[in-house]
């Protein structure tokens, strides 16, 4: 960012598009936070390329924080019911990119203790929930994919009935999605800040099911230096193309602007 980033201005003006469609500058803050600090690493090699994601999840909290401080958010955004033991929204499928699923698998090879977790990770067969998801908290908590980092929900009746399929008690009308757009943003935006200069650069950074993808790389300690050469790290099955659209290259005939959704 060439400008120091104001979160109130941020929020105001965001809200003032958000509804017509308008750009985030949410959003394009932390894409341009995310895009910048990875774009400046591609030169150093994929080891940086990859260390860059802790970084990039560093920064984007910084920015969150930043937000929710605002008066705005603060006193015009209803409450989350989100914190530790709730997990509903993890019977969900993540979606991550690349990058980010390379630097989880190699955060977790090297983390103390965390054998268990990859035992599990290698026994998934396909249930849900998420198999990091233990006592109803999610055990890579400071690793988590930045999709993970954005849900935002004021009544976890929607996330039972939604994610966990069940009949959610006294669960009336959905409340409204607006109180959503600034953590989606957020976190969004640092999701296609990370693909971004990737693409840019022609190396493949799809965005991948994440637990598949991860289970895929997780015993290979050379997964990202094979990712570097081009090979096919992850499963066919696992690449959820649609979510990361060709960006605009220079001279492109294809090419479309990076714009998405989902988790
Ligand atoms: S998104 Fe829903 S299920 Fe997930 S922590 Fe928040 S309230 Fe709980
Ligand atoms: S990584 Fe953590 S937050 Fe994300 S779905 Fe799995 S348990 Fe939930």
């Amino acid at each position: 960012m060439n400008t120091p980033f104001d979160a109130a201005a941020a929020l105001r003006s965001m809200t003032s598009t958000a509804s017509e469609g308008g750009t985030s500058p949410i959003r394009d803050a932390s894409f341009e936070a995310v895009r910048t600090l990875v774009g400046a690493t591609l030169s150093k090699g994929p080891e940086a390329v990859i260390a860059a994601v802790g970084e990039a999840q560093a920064q984007v909290e910084r920015l969150w924080t930043q937000v929710r401080a605002t008066p705005a958010f603060a006193l015009g955004t209803p409450k989350a019911a989100c914190g530790k033991g709730c997990g509903w929204c993890c019977h969900q499928r993540v979606g991550a990119t690349a990058t980010e699923v390379l630097y989880i698998a190699q955060a977790l090879r090297s983390r103390p203790g965390a054998a268990p977790l990859v035992e599990r990770l290698k026994s998934w067969n396909g249930g849900r929930p998420c198999v990091f998801l233990v006592d109803n908290a999610c055990s890579i908590y400071d690793l988590r994919p930045m999709k993970c980092r954005g849900v935002y929900q004021v009544d976890v009746r929607w996330c039972m009935s939604t994610f966990a399929k069940l009949d959610a008690p006294l669960f009336g009308p959905a409340p409204s999605p607006e109180f959503q757009l600034a953590p989606k943003d957020v976190f969004d935006g640092a999701v296609f800040g990370l693909a971004h200069p990737l693409h840019m650069a022609g190396r493949d950074c799809p965005g991948v099911d994440f637990i598949p993808a991860l289970k895929a790389v997780i015993d290979r300690s050379d997964a990202v230096q094979a990712w570097w050469r081009g090979d096919q790290v992850f499963p066919a099955e696992a690449r959820l193309h649609d979510w990361f659209p060709p960006v605009q290259r220079p001279g492109g005939g294809k090419d479309r602007k990076a714009r998405g959704h989902g988790r």
